[in-house]
């Protein structure tokens, strides 16, 4: 992929305010966000450049690999446990088109620390993951043997297929979701599919919005930055996987979270203590009230 080159339509989609997702030019700003009123999907506005490139090349000083390893270890002490009931959850949602009996090649692209292999394995032992991440050394040493890595730079022209490809809250940071989708068409064989799990708008944005500018704005600050490029919404996901010749097979709502409730509340920059107590609350009836992300099965 040309990331210059496709960065220079996004330069224009930037000047004329045009909807990356959709291509519709009706789109509201609020603070660092845009949303698009004909797809509804929700983005970090003005476009930002493509990260990828950074780290297509270059040589890794062994400082640099040890800092990644600790990032990668620091963020799966916190999260690990939430991610092994998710990636569970997520691998038997798409149960009715695995095999336990076959083979099967799969792709967790996107895979940071690699922990996904280890509960894919458990409940498919006759799988055979490969990884491939943006930033190759977030590999945790620990995970490592479970997974095949393709390198980032050498993704794009490696020709192994695979069955089922895993994107495990992916999507929200690429920023170019067409094409890489497009280029993950390529990397599959007859009848695979693809897996895709990611956050989504809900209720609470228009509520925020409509009551309170101060709180949606902690909201936005916390929920879409130039890491997270775009917060879904039913219409804009439909969108892009029609787009790039996919048909949803399988699609659902659900309330899912990967850190506990004070993570998101920092990052809101939240510190009033009846409002961190409304966020708490929020957070543990979520199951009940809220559906924040998406999961999906695409073919
Ligand atoms: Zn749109």
């Amino acid at each position: 992929m040309d990331y210059q080159k496709m960065f220079s339509s996004l330069r224009k989609y930037n000047k004329e305010k045009i909807c990356k997702i959709c291509g519709g030019t009706d789109i509201t700003r609020f603070a660092h966000t845009a949303k698009c009123l004909n797809c509804n999907v929700l983005v970090n506005f003005p476009y930002v450049e493509p990260r990828e490139i950074d780290y297509l090349q270059g040589q890794i000083s062994s400082s640099e690999y040890s800092d990644a390893q600790k990032i990668s270890l620091s963020w799966h002490i916190e999260s690990g446990a939430n991610n092994h009931h998710n990636f569970t959850r997520m691998v038997c949602f798409c149960e009715d088109y695995i095999s336990r009996d076959n083979e099967i090649e799969t792709l967790d692209y996107g895979g940071g620390g690699g922990q996904f292999a280890l509960v894919l394995n458990s409940l498919y032992p006759k799988s055979n993951c490969t990884i491939v991440d943006m930033i190759d050394i977030r590999l945790l040493e620990i995970y490592a043997p479970m997974n095949n890595q393709i390198k980032f730079a050498d993704f794009e022209n490696n020709t192994k297929k695979f069955d089922f490809i895993f994107m495990n809250d992916v999507f929200e940071h690429l920023t170019f979701p067409l094409e890489t989708l497009e280029l993950l068409r390529g990397k599959l064989k007859p009848n695979g599919k693809i897996f895709i799990d990611t956050p989504c708008t809900f209720w609470l944005y228009p509520i925020t919005k409509f009551f309170s500018k101060r709180i949606h704005t902690k909201l936005l600050k916390g929920t879409v930055d130039s890491d997270h490029q775009q917060i879904w919404s039913t219409k804009s996901f439909y969108t892009i996987c029609h787009k790039a010749g996919f048909s949803v097979m399988r699609f659902k709502r659900l309330s899912e979270y990967t850190q506990p409730p004070e993570f998101y509340l920092d990052n809101m920059g939240i510190t009033n203590p009846i409002l961190r107590l409304f966020g708490k609350t929020f957070f543990y009836l979520s199951p009940l009230i809220s559906r924040n992300k998406i999961m999906a099965v695409i073919e």
